[in-house]
């Protein structure tokens, strides 16, 4: 059933687990998701960016989320949520379209300019009941030129202060607080360690429920110590689109005489969910329904 995002994250952070954040761009990425979600029992967070805004149309994308929420998923608790919106606009799009949680991402802003478009989207959020993330510090693998510096860039010039991000939560009244430890956008196995000794100051300094982008790839060990240190949601895209691009291609390849798009999109569903699935029971959620 599609509920409100605080519902979810208020179980998680009395019961101490993390709720994955699952990005869809289509009718089976969302299917894939919610059946894993229901195979698990868990309480699950389905996110759209803006470029699935523009690739498929805020209204069809919403509804597709929204008619599975309601009438797949049964009492298993599905909250809408908006991932990376760098504007106000967009902010104000997805809440007229009855998303439960935004995220205004003004982390590229210098740390004045973030406050005050993240604080106007927290306003209009608020006046509208519905939950709103922001962000402080860059997180790595954006941008391939970002990704090639990493090495010549100390941590003290991306990653988040954490006294900064006591006083950011505190100015812009944001209900969930995404943060830069290392974490980055993308896959890097091997090579994505977060600094968690960060994270413990920042879950000191912010009592919101704590956001961790680019999980995928991150190590199980990191994963579940981050768990420990405050973090309730885990956003999980890239591995997603690697899992259905790769079965969808593998069964072209199979047989390349395939006409039926659901051949193709039938075992990228089915890789898809089993994804899902590793996440929820990783990050704790598992049977929290
Ligand atoms: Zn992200």
């Amino acid at each position: 059933m599609l509920v409100h995002i605080k519902t979810i994250l208020k179980k998680a952070d009395a019961e101490g687990y993390a709720v994955g954040a699952f990005n869809t761009q289509n009718l089976e990425l969302t299917l894939a998701i919610a059946r894993a979600a229901v195979a698990q029992r868990a309480p699950i967070i389905i996110q759209i960016s803006e470029t699935t805004i523009k690739y498929a149309g805020l209204k069809p994308i919403t509804h597709i989320v929204e008619t599975i929420a309601k009438n797949n998923t049964g009492e298993v608790p599905i909250a809408l949520h908006l991932d990376h919106g760098k504007s106000f606009l967009v902010v104000a799009e997805c809440i007229k379209a009855g998303f439960s949680s935004i995220h205004i991402d003004g982390s590229e802003l210098p740390y004045d300019e973030n406050v005050i478009l993240t604080k106007e989207s927290v306003a209009y959020a608020h006046k509208h009941g519905v939950w709103a993330q922001g962000e402080l510090g860059t997180i790595l693998g954006k941008e391939g030129l970002l990704r090639r510096k990493k090495k010549q860039i100390k941590p003290e010039e991306y990653m988040t202060d954490p006294n900064k991000a006591g006083e950011f939560v505190k100015q812009t009244k944001v209900d969930t607080f995404a943060m830069s430890i290392g974490n980055m956008h993308g896959m890097f196995v091997g090579s994505e360690k977060l600094d968690l000794k960060r994270l413990e100051e920042i879950d000191k300094k912010v009592r919101q429920p704590l956001v961790l982008h680019g999980g995928s790839g991150v190590s199980v060990r990191d994963i579940k110590q981050a768990v420990r240190y405050g973090i309730r949601v885990i956003n999980i895209d890239t591995e997603l689109r690697v899992a259905f691009t790769s079965a969808a291609c593998g069964a072209a390849k199979k047989d390349p005489n395939i006409v039926d798009p659901r051949r193709l999109l039938s075992p990228a569903m089915d890789a898809v969910q089993k994804v899902v699935e590793q996440k929820i029971k990783l990050f704790g959620s598992a049977n929290k329904a």
